[in-house]
C-alpha cells in the first residue's frame, strides 16, 4: 500500500531530513514512527502527503507513484488519508456535527450522505451526545475525538496521526489510543508518529524509529527504546 523506495531529503537549506528510506507498509498495518526532535518523523508525514517533495527515491501509495502526481490532483490525493494533529485543528466556531460534516461537503457529499454518515462517526468515537456542542466546549480528550471524526467520515484507506495524544493525560491518551486501535481493526492503515514510549511499548505494534534521518529500527511488535 505504502512503498518508500531510496527516498531521500534534503532542504533548501542543506539540510538532509531523510537519507535512503527503503521500506513498505501493507494495507491494514498500524505503524508508529519514533525518533527524537529533529529525526525526520514530519518530514516522512510531509513526503507522504506531498506536502514537501522528495530530493530523489520514488513513494508508491495503493500503487500510484505520488512523485508523478500532477499539481491540480494534489488535493484530491491529501484527501484519500486521514489527518489527526496533535492541536486537534477544529473550526472553533462550528458545532463538532457541523466540523466533521464540513469535511463531506468540501468533497462535494450530498446532504443526504452528510445526514448519514455523520451521526454514524460520531457515535464510532462516542460523541453523539456532543453533536451540537463547540470546540471551545469540549475537553481536549473530546476535541481530539472530533478530529478523529473528522479524518475518518471519507472513509480514508490511511490515517496519519502525528503526535495525537501529545496534548492529552494519559488516561484520555488511553482512550484516543482505543478508537485509533478500532479504526484499524476495521481495515485502514494507521501511521503515528509519537513521543509516548509507554502506549508505544504496551501496544507491540510495528515500530520504525529514525535517527537524524535513518531508520535505525524497524520492528514488528517492537517497542519505543531507540539509539
Ligand atoms: P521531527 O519531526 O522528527 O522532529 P523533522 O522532519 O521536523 O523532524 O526535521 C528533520 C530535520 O530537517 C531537522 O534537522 C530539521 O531541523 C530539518 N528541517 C525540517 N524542516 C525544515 C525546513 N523547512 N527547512 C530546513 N530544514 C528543515
Ligand atoms: P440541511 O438539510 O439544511 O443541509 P441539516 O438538516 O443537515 O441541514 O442540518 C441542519 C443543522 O442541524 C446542521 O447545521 C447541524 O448543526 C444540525 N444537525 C443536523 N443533524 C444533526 C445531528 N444528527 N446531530 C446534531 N446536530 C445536527
Amino acid at each position: 500500500m505504502i512503498e518508500f523506495k531510496d527516498v531521500s531529503k534534503s532542504y533548501k537549506n542543506g539540510k538532509l531530513a531523510l537519507f535512503n528510506i527503503n521500506l513498505k507498509i501493507d494495507k491494514g498495518e498500524f505503524v508508529f514512527l519514533v525518533g527524537s526532535s529533529g529525526a525526520g518523523k514530519s518530514t516522512f508525514i510531509k513526503a507522504l502527503l506531498k506536502e514537501e517533495d522528495v530530493t530523489s527515491g520514488t513513494i508508491k501509495v495503493s500503487g500510484k507513484d505520488i512523485c508523478k502526481i500532477p499539481k491540480r490532483k494534489i488535493p484530491k490525493y491529501r484527501r484519500s488519508i486521514g489527518i489527526v494533529f496533535q492541536d486537534f485543528r477544529l473550526l472553533p466556531n462550528k458545532t463538532v456535527y457541523e466540523n466533521v460534516a464540513f469535511a463531506m461537503e468540501i468533497i462535494g457529499q450530498s446532504n443526504k450522505n452528510i445526514r448519514r454518515r455523520v451521526p454514524f462517526v460520531l457515535g464510532m468515537v462516542g460523541l453523539s451526545e456532543k453533536a451540537k456542542s463547540y470546540p471551545s466546549e469540549l475537553s481536549g480528550g473530546e476535541q481530539q475525538r472530533v478530529s478523529i471524526a473528522r479524518a475518518i467520515v471519507n472513509n480514508p484507506s490511511i490515517i496519519i496521526a502525528d503526535e495525537p495524544t501529545g496534548n492529552l493525560d494519559p488516561q484520555t491518551a488511553n482512550e484516543i489510543m482505543n478508537i485509533i486501535t478500532d479504526i484499524n481493526r476495521r481495515g485502514t492503515t494507521i501511521i503515528m508518529a509519537t513521543h509516548a514510549s509507554d502506549l508505544v511499548d504496551r501496544m507491540k505494534k510495528r515500530v520504525i524509529a529514525l535517527k537524524k534521518g535513518i531508520v535505525i529500527k524497524d520492528e514488528e511488535r517492537g517497542s519505543y527504546d531507540y539509539e
